[in-house]
């Protein structure tokens, strides 16, 4: 896999894919579970498609983000290891250093 080019669908057009296509959700429905508009779930559903499509096409690997979805940026806590420090991220792999005792 490691070769191969990759598309990079977000946690929120995988939720998307799952709800709308997997679970045959109505765009209204889908949209209500993810609290975001319709509009807005329609725009994420076929961005999804498309980069599905597109791996699919030209044999790419399709590669889930690590980055949550607005909804859960805010339930992310990183605790350090060493100092028991806490501090709430966007991204599991966001903090290298621990920004109180630099381990
Ligand atoms: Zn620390």
């Amino acid at each position: 896999m490691a070769d191969l080019q990759e598309v990079i669908l977000e946690v929120d057009e995988l939720e998307a894919i799952r709800l709308g296509d997997m679970l045959n959700y109505s765009h209204e429905k889908a949209a209500l579970k993810m609290k975001i508009s319709r509009a807005t779930f329609g725009r994420i559903v076929n961005k999804a498609r498309q980069k599905i499509a597109e791996g699919m096409i030209n044999g790419n690997a399709i590669r889930i983000s690590e980055v949550l979805p607005v909804q859960f940026k805010t339930k992310l806590n990183y605790t350090c290891n060493t100092c028991g420090y806490k501090i709430k991220v966007i991204r599991k792999n966001q903090i290298k250093n621990c920004p109180k005792c630099k381990s």
